[in-house]
């Protein structure tokens, strides 16, 4: 018999991750007391590896070059630290930092992080983006703000406008820098980075580092300090073998999409790690509140609650344990079959750590991941570093689960027969068969079995929305954009309609061009627009006939590789 492999646990102390023993808590990042404050509030146990490599250098007032993806925490490693060096005190004025990112929906994201973060210095944030009333930014902007953060088109008009003004920017901070510049912004960034003070922190985070961002890191960060996350190759052998999928799910159906893979799966126990405090306190309620029975696990419990905890998972009374990172950390439950990842890790060797507690000792274990649409980037970087496939299945349907059921059922009644005690029930069988076909007899009592083995019945559930991927660029340097003169279109419903665009093929328009300056203008995602044909004189682009005047609103008030252009219905086509 072979042995179970030897396993190196992982140290208790909440102060020394294993990861980095370099800064492991937010107090050895020299924080002040506001920002701890905040962090503590939103149950942020400990810095993510981007946050402890990134916020002692910017703190310094370097410059910065960070490779990281969404679901990393890089906001927080660029937030706090430029929270940190904003001038006490300060009413009126111009802003003293200026966030570029490529969509109206990171804007707001983006902002109200610095919102939850800086609300115990006063921070003044303001979001900038386009198909928002102009009115009001103005009305903002005037009474003064500490921190504006836009897409590149509507800051641009901004500046343009004289009604932000950029003289007093102490640091810049280019978001998803690689999006930006497939959504056609780098001639607006370089219009906008032309206002501001040549003395200044710049900050330029990509998911991907090709060609052409490396080249804007050279012309305009100075001796940049450089991190990349999920560099580390994790040593061979250390990534366990379990089998790993993953779910793309929205933020608002993840705790229905857990309960639907819970059911599916039928873990012994299960450990759902969530990145805060707070997510663990809340996702526990709700699943408790949905029947299951979850217990809560992390830092800011006694060692007699967790103990407590523990006992209970042993013992069977509980079979879903939510956890943090630093909860779980030297936690050996034999029992473990499943751990899911409600949030996709920040680094890869988080990843790896957190499924490392099951598929021990030759035991099958399971590893799902609960990916919003957005994170699809950190899984491919996960996978890119542990050398292993993490498969994307489609969240489980009802009919699924139905059949999924059923096959318990069915196990269950075989794992009977093979039992050797079903005499006492022969009298009953016997006495029916008398009345009824012995077939009609079993499936009455299949249906009992069912229903007291699985109550509830399957009409209650409710269909969760499968979220569709959006084709991903895997970061090969010198490949940029979506490519392509031509994305095919999706037949929707509610109908769709052409948009002319008086710039084509001859001004160096590409299908990203127009992708980004929709996004980054209006309320309408990537995944909303149809067809794009490109011909050499104009642009026709398809796009839910809702949308279509917003749609041409925000194109008429933005430009597109710069220029300002002709926007209309297609007289041609509906
Ligand atoms: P980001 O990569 O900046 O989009 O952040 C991803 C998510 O992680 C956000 O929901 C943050 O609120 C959360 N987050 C960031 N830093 C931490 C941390 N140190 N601990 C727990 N959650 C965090």
């Amino acid at each position: 018999m072979s042995s179970a492999p030897a396993r190196q646990d992982p140290p208790t102390d909440p102060h020394s991750p294993g990861v980095d023993d370099e800064a492991s808590a937010f107090t050895d990042l020299g924080l002040r007391a506001e920002l701890l404050g905040a962090l503590s509030a939103l149950g942020y146990e400990e810095p993510t590896p981007i946050q402890r490599e990134a916020i002692p250098p910017l703190l310094a007032g370097r410059d910065l070059l960070g490779q990281a993806a969404t679901g990393t925490g890089k906001t927080a490693a660029f937030a706090l630290p430029l929270l940190q060096r904003m001038p006490d005190g300060r009413t009126g004025g111009e802003p003293v930092a200026l966030v570029l990112v490529p969509t109206r929906e990171l804007a707001v994201q983006v902002s109200e992080a610095f919102h939850r973060y800086g609300k115990d210095l006063g921070a003044r944030v303001l979001p900038i983006y386009g198909g928002q009333p102009i009115g009001r930014q103005l009305r903002a902007l005037d009474l003064g703000v500490d921190v504006v953060v836009a897409t590149p088109g509507r800051a641009l008009d901004h500046i343009a406008r004289g009604t932000l003004r950029l003289g007093g920017l102490a640091t810049v901070v280019l978001d998803e820098a690689d999006e930006m510049l497939d959504m056609g912004f780098a001639e607006d960034i370089e219009a906008i980075l032309e206002h501001a003070p040549q003395q200044r922190q710049t900050v330029l985070f990509s998911a991907t580092m090709p060609s052409r961002i490396d080249g804007m890191a050279r012309q305009h960060l100075t001796d940049p300090v450089r991190i990349q996350i999920g560099r580390e190759q994790p040593v061979a052998g250390e990534t366990p073998r379990v089998r790993q999928s993953a779910y793309i799910v929205a933020r608002a159906h993840k705790p229905a999409a857990l309960g639907r893979v819970l059911d599916v799966e039928s873990p012994t126990a299960a450990i759902v790690f969530c990145r805060s405090r707070e997510e663990v306190d809340r996702l526990t309620e709700t699943m408790n509140g949905r029947g299951y029975r979850a217990e809560a696990l992390h830092g800011g419990m006694s060692q007699e609650q967790r103990d407590r905890v523990m006992g209970r998972l042993r013992a069977g009374t509980a079979d879903l344990l939510v956890a943090t990172d630093v909860a779980a950390r030297g936690l050996d439950v034999e029992q473990l079959t499943h751990v899911v990842n409600y949030d996709v890790p920040s680094a890869p060797e988080s990843y790896v750590h957190r499924i490392g507690r099951v598929g021990r000792a030759g035991r099958e274990g399971v590893a799902i991941t609960l990916a919003e649409p957005r994170e699809h980037r950190m899984l491919k970087t996960i996978e890119r570093v542990t050398g292993q496939r993490i498969a994307i299945d489609k969240i489980p349907t009802v009919a699924d689960l139905r059949t999924r059921r059923l096959e318990l059922t069915q196990a269950a009644l075989r794992e009977s027969l093979l039992e050797d005690d079903l005499e006492p029930f022969r009298v009953i069988v016997e006495s029916l068969s008398d009345e009824f076909d012995m077939m009609e007899v079993a499936l009455a009592a299949v249906k009992l079995a069912h229903e007291a083995a699985s109550p509830g019945s399957d009409d209650d559930e409710e269909e969760i929305p499968q979220v569709a991927v959006r084709p991903q660029r895997e970061g090969r340097p010198g490949q940029e954009g979506r490519g392509g003169e031509r994305r095919p279109g999706r037949p929707r419903s509610g109908g769709t309609t052409q948009v002319f665009i008086g710039l084509g093929r001859r001004a160096g328009v590409r299908p990203q061009d127009l992708v980004g300056a929709i996004t980054g203008e209006t309320r309408v995602s990537g995944r909303d627009i149809g067809s794009i044909e490109i011909a050499d004189r104009f642009s026709l682009v398809e796009v839910p006939a809702a949308v279509v005047d917003e749609v041409i609103a925000g194109l008429r008030n933005s430009t597109i590789k710069g220029r300002k252009t002709t926007v209309r219905r297609d007289r041609d086509r509906p």
